[in-house]
Protein backbone atom coordinates (compact mmCIF):
# COMPACT_ATOMS: atom_id res chain seq x y z
CA UNK A 1 0.00 0.00 0.00
CA UNK A 2 1.17 3.83 -0.62
CA UNK A 3 2.89 5.36 2.32
CA UNK A 4 0.74 8.53 3.53
CA UNK A 5 3.55 10.70 5.01
CA UNK A 6 3.11 14.38 6.62
CA UNK A 7 5.71 17.02 6.50
CA UNK A 8 5.34 19.79 8.13
CA UNK A 9 7.17 23.28 6.82
CA UNK A 10 6.90 21.62 3.80
CA UNK A 11 6.69 25.05 1.63
CA UNK A 12 10.75 25.64 2.10
CA UNK A 13 14.27 24.00 2.96
CA UNK A 14 14.43 21.06 4.31
CA UNK A 15 10.94 20.08 5.04
CA UNK A 16 10.45 21.09 1.22
CA UNK A 17 13.45 18.76 -0.01
CA UNK A 18 11.78 15.64 2.36
CA UNK A 19 8.59 15.99 0.85
CA UNK A 20 10.37 15.41 -2.75
CA UNK A 21 12.25 12.66 -0.95
CA UNK A 22 9.22 10.77 0.21
CA UNK A 23 7.59 11.48 -3.16
CA UNK A 24 10.54 10.10 -4.45
CA UNK A 25 9.94 6.93 -2.55
CA UNK A 26 6.24 6.68 -3.86
CA UNK A 27 5.04 8.12 -0.70
CA UNK A 28 1.50 10.45 -1.57
CA UNK A 29 2.79 13.59 0.72
CA UNK A 30 0.54 15.97 2.76
CA UNK A 31 2.57 19.50 2.82
CA UNK A 32 2.05 21.45 5.31
CA UNK A 33 2.82 25.12 5.66
CA UNK A 34 1.63 28.50 7.40
CA UNK A 35 2.88 30.02 4.20
CA UNK A 36 0.08 27.96 2.17
CA UNK A 37 1.38 29.09 -1.47
CA UNK A 38 5.17 27.92 -0.44
CA UNK A 39 3.42 24.93 0.11
CA UNK A 40 1.30 25.31 -2.80
CA UNK A 41 4.32 25.84 -4.77
CA UNK A 42 6.11 22.73 -3.22
CA UNK A 43 3.22 20.58 -4.18
CA UNK A 44 3.35 22.11 -7.63
CA UNK A 45 6.61 20.79 -8.21
CA UNK A 46 5.83 17.08 -7.20
CA UNK A 47 2.94 16.57 -9.28
CA UNK A 48 4.87 17.74 -11.87
CA UNK A 49 7.01 15.02 -11.81
CA UNK A 50 3.95 12.44 -11.69
CA UNK A 51 3.86 12.05 -8.54
CA UNK A 52 1.33 12.44 -5.31
CA UNK A 53 0.69 15.19 -2.82
CA UNK A 54 -1.11 17.53 -1.24
CA UNK A 55 -1.45 20.98 0.37
CA UNK A 56 -2.39 21.99 3.84
CA UNK A 57 -2.25 25.21 5.41
CA UNK A 58 -1.40 24.73 9.22
CA UNK A 59 -0.05 26.66 11.69
CA UNK A 60 2.03 24.14 14.24
CA UNK A 61 1.66 26.00 17.31
CA UNK A 62 -1.87 26.28 17.24
CA UNK A 63 -3.85 23.28 18.34
CA UNK A 64 -7.24 23.58 16.66
CA UNK A 65 -5.12 24.25 13.56
CA UNK A 66 -2.58 21.19 13.86
CA UNK A 67 -5.73 18.66 14.96
CA UNK A 68 -7.92 20.21 11.21
CA UNK A 69 -4.34 19.33 9.54
CA UNK A 70 -4.56 15.69 10.61
CA UNK A 71 -8.61 15.25 10.35
CA UNK A 72 -8.05 16.77 6.59
CA UNK A 73 -5.54 13.43 6.43
CA UNK A 74 -8.08 11.04 8.04
CA UNK A 75 -10.67 11.86 6.16
CA UNK A 76 -8.65 11.89 2.75
CA UNK A 77 -6.57 9.10 3.40
CA UNK A 78 -7.62 7.39 6.76
CA UNK A 79 -4.22 6.85 7.31
CA UNK A 80 -0.76 8.38 8.46
CA UNK A 81 2.16 6.03 7.94
CA UNK A 82 5.60 8.58 8.15
CA UNK A 83 5.04 12.17 9.79
CA UNK A 84 8.37 14.47 9.22
CA UNK A 85 7.45 17.67 12.21
CA UNK A 86 10.14 19.73 10.84
CA UNK A 87 8.78 23.69 10.79
CA UNK A 88 10.46 26.21 13.12
CA UNK A 89 11.81 29.36 13.40
CA UNK A 90 15.21 30.81 14.44
CA UNK A 91 14.35 34.05 16.01
CA UNK A 92 16.93 37.66 15.47
CA UNK A 93 20.09 37.09 16.79
CA UNK A 94 20.12 38.44 20.70
CA UNK A 95 21.52 38.06 24.32
CA UNK A 96 18.49 35.68 26.48
CA UNK A 97 18.64 38.86 28.28
CA UNK A 98 17.21 40.91 25.58
CA UNK A 99 14.78 38.46 24.55
CA UNK A 100 11.36 39.74 25.07
CA UNK A 101 8.43 37.55 26.62
CA UNK A 102 6.84 37.62 23.48
CA UNK A 103 9.76 36.13 21.52
CA UNK A 104 10.66 33.34 24.02
CA UNK A 105 6.29 32.13 24.34
CA UNK A 106 6.42 32.42 20.15
CA UNK A 107 9.56 30.04 19.54
CA UNK A 108 8.75 27.73 22.06
CA UNK A 109 5.17 27.47 20.66
CA UNK A 110 6.70 26.82 17.31
CA UNK A 111 9.41 24.93 17.85
CA UNK A 112 8.44 22.73 20.90
CA UNK A 113 4.99 22.56 21.20
CA UNK A 114 4.43 22.54 17.59
CA UNK A 115 5.90 18.65 17.04
CA UNK A 116 4.26 18.10 20.51
CA UNK A 117 1.26 19.39 19.31
CA UNK A 118 1.81 17.12 15.95
CA UNK A 119 2.68 14.08 17.62
CA UNK A 120 -0.52 14.36 20.12
CA UNK A 121 -2.66 14.26 16.50
CA UNK A 122 -0.26 12.18 14.85
CA UNK A 123 -0.22 9.16 16.89
CA UNK A 124 -3.66 8.84 17.54
CA UNK A 125 -4.19 8.41 13.86
CA UNK A 126 -1.12 5.91 13.26
CA UNK A 127 -2.06 3.80 15.81
CA UNK A 128 -5.81 3.28 14.06
CA UNK A 129 -3.66 2.58 10.59
CA UNK A 130 -1.04 -0.42 12.53
CA UNK A 131 1.73 1.85 13.47
CA UNK A 132 4.30 4.45 11.68
CA UNK A 133 7.42 6.46 11.92
CA UNK A 134 7.78 9.95 13.70
CA UNK A 135 11.15 12.02 12.76
CA UNK A 136 10.93 15.52 14.53
CA UNK A 137 13.98 18.01 13.16
CA UNK A 138 15.78 19.30 16.32
CA UNK A 139 19.19 20.86 15.31
CA UNK A 140 23.53 20.28 15.86
CA UNK A 141 22.35 22.72 18.14
CA UNK A 142 20.09 20.33 19.92
CA UNK A 143 23.34 18.85 21.24
CA UNK A 144 26.12 21.99 21.17
CA UNK A 145 24.82 25.28 21.95
CA UNK A 146 25.24 28.50 19.66
CA UNK A 147 26.02 32.19 20.47
CA UNK A 148 23.37 34.60 21.05
CA UNK A 149 20.92 31.65 20.27
CA UNK A 150 19.49 30.57 23.81
CA UNK A 151 15.63 30.41 23.23
CA UNK A 152 16.19 28.35 19.49
CA UNK A 153 19.19 25.96 21.43
CA UNK A 154 16.77 25.70 24.24
CA UNK A 155 13.84 24.26 22.33
CA UNK A 156 16.05 22.15 20.39
CA UNK A 157 17.72 20.13 23.17
CA UNK A 158 14.03 20.02 24.07
CA UNK A 159 12.84 18.44 21.24
CA UNK A 160 15.56 15.82 21.58
CA UNK A 161 14.24 15.69 24.79
CA UNK A 162 10.99 15.29 23.85
CA UNK A 163 11.41 12.30 20.88
CA UNK A 164 13.21 10.08 22.54
CA UNK A 165 10.40 10.54 25.60
CA UNK A 166 7.52 9.77 22.97
CA UNK A 167 10.05 7.00 21.44
CA UNK A 168 10.09 4.97 24.61
CA UNK A 169 6.13 5.50 25.22
CA UNK A 170 4.80 4.37 21.94
CA UNK A 171 8.23 1.89 20.53
CA UNK A 172 5.86 -1.50 21.90
CA UNK A 173 2.39 -0.25 20.25
CA UNK A 174 4.16 0.10 16.80
CA UNK A 175 5.27 3.73 16.38
CA UNK A 176 9.17 4.39 15.92
CA UNK A 177 10.37 8.17 16.90
CA UNK A 178 13.44 9.82 16.20
CA UNK A 179 14.88 12.84 15.76
CA UNK A 180 16.77 14.12 13.19
CA UNK A 181 19.75 17.03 13.85
CA UNK A 182 20.94 18.96 11.08
CA UNK A 183 24.16 20.97 10.75
CA UNK A 184 24.48 24.07 8.68
CA UNK A 185 21.83 23.66 5.75
CA UNK A 186 21.95 25.87 2.31
CA UNK A 187 18.14 27.04 3.11
CA UNK A 188 16.37 30.60 3.83
CA UNK A 189 16.59 30.15 7.22
CA UNK A 190 20.15 29.38 6.93
CA UNK A 191 21.13 32.29 5.16
CA UNK A 192 19.21 34.65 7.59
CA UNK A 193 21.35 33.56 10.40
CA UNK A 194 24.44 33.95 8.93
CA UNK A 195 23.58 37.44 7.31
CA UNK A 196 23.13 38.24 11.24
CA UNK A 197 26.46 36.72 12.00
CA UNK A 198 28.37 38.32 9.44
CA UNK A 199 29.40 35.27 8.28
CA UNK A 200 29.82 34.35 4.61
CA UNK A 201 29.22 31.01 2.80
CA UNK A 202 33.08 30.17 2.08
CA UNK A 203 34.25 31.14 6.12
CA UNK A 204 31.41 29.00 7.47
CA UNK A 205 32.07 25.64 4.94
CA UNK A 206 36.10 26.39 6.55
CA UNK A 207 34.63 25.78 9.68
CA UNK A 208 33.70 22.56 8.82
CA UNK A 209 35.30 19.12 8.94
CA UNK A 210 34.03 18.52 5.37
CA UNK A 211 34.97 21.82 3.92
CA UNK A 212 31.02 22.49 2.45
CA UNK A 213 27.77 23.64 4.05
CA UNK A 214 24.92 20.88 3.68
CA UNK A 215 22.41 20.87 1.26
CA UNK A 216 18.71 19.98 2.19
CA UNK A 217 18.62 17.17 0.08
CA UNK A 218 20.95 15.50 2.09
CA UNK A 219 19.27 16.15 5.43
CA UNK A 220 15.83 14.61 3.47
CA UNK A 221 17.83 11.10 2.66
CA UNK A 222 18.82 10.77 6.30
CA UNK A 223 14.82 11.80 6.98
CA UNK A 224 13.63 9.03 4.52
CA UNK A 225 15.93 6.06 6.04
CA UNK A 226 14.82 6.83 9.67
CA UNK A 227 11.26 6.31 8.25
CA UNK A 228 12.16 3.12 5.97
CA UNK A 229 12.04 -0.37 7.32
CA UNK A 230 15.85 -0.10 6.95
CA UNK A 231 15.98 1.53 10.33
CA UNK A 232 13.86 -0.40 11.89
CA UNK A 233 15.52 -0.66 15.11
CA UNK A 234 15.91 2.96 15.61
CA UNK A 235 13.85 4.25 18.87
CA UNK A 236 14.38 7.49 20.55
CA UNK A 237 17.96 8.44 18.05
CA UNK A 238 18.95 12.09 17.38
CA UNK A 239 20.50 11.16 14.05
CA UNK A 240 23.28 13.83 13.53
CA UNK A 241 23.58 14.92 9.86
CA UNK A 242 26.22 17.65 10.14
CA UNK A 243 29.46 17.11 8.25
CA UNK A 244 31.52 16.73 11.27
CA UNK A 245 31.19 19.66 13.00
CA UNK A 246 29.76 18.28 16.44
CA UNK A 247 32.83 15.72 15.72
CA UNK A 248 35.32 18.94 16.22
P1 LIG B 1 13.06 27.37 6.39
O1 LIG B 1 12.84 28.68 7.08
O2 LIG B 1 13.63 27.33 5.04
O3 LIG B 1 11.67 26.54 6.38
C1 LIG B 1 10.85 26.50 7.50
C2 LIG B 1 9.41 26.35 7.04
O4 LIG B 1 8.58 26.25 8.22
C3 LIG B 1 8.90 27.56 6.23
O5 LIG B 1 8.26 27.12 5.05
C4 LIG B 1 7.92 28.24 7.18
O6 LIG B 1 6.84 28.89 6.52
C5 LIG B 1 7.44 27.05 8.00
N1 LIG B 1 6.90 27.46 9.30
C6 LIG B 1 7.42 28.36 10.19
N2 LIG B 1 6.62 28.50 11.23
C7 LIG B 1 5.55 27.68 11.04
C8 LIG B 1 4.39 27.40 11.77
N3 LIG B 1 4.11 28.02 12.94
N4 LIG B 1 3.52 26.48 11.30
C9 LIG B 1 3.76 25.88 10.11
N5 LIG B 1 4.84 26.13 9.35
C10 LIG B 1 5.73 27.01 9.81
O7 LIG B 1 13.95 26.54 7.41
P2 LIG B 1 14.84 25.21 7.27
O8 LIG B 1 16.24 25.62 7.36
O9 LIG B 1 14.37 24.36 6.17
O10 LIG B 1 14.49 24.55 8.66
C11 LIG B 1 13.73 23.36 8.79
C12 LIG B 1 14.01 22.77 10.13
O11 LIG B 1 15.41 22.44 10.23
C13 LIG B 1 13.73 23.66 11.33
O12 LIG B 1 13.21 22.87 12.38
C14 LIG B 1 15.09 24.21 11.69
O13 LIG B 1 15.15 24.62 13.04
C15 LIG B 1 15.94 22.99 11.42
N6 LIG B 1 17.37 23.24 11.23
C16 LIG B 1 17.82 23.97 10.17
C17 LIG B 1 19.18 24.14 10.02
C18 LIG B 1 19.76 24.92 8.85
O14 LIG B 1 20.98 25.17 8.84
N7 LIG B 1 18.98 25.28 7.86
C19 LIG B 1 20.08 23.59 10.93
C20 LIG B 1 19.58 22.86 11.99
C21 LIG B 1 18.21 22.68 12.12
Amino acid sequence: MKKIALVTGGGSGIGRATAHAFADVGATVVVADCNKSAADATVEAIVGKSRQAISVAVDVSVASSVREMVRVIDNRYGRLDWAFNNAAIMPRKADLVDLSEEEWDRLMDINLKGPWLCMKHEIPLMLKSGGGAIVNTASMNGLVALPAAAGYVASKFGVIGLSKSAAIDYAARGIRINAVCPGMTETPMFATAAAERSADASAIAGLLPIGRIGTPEEIAQAVVWLCSDQASYLVGHALVVDGGFTSL
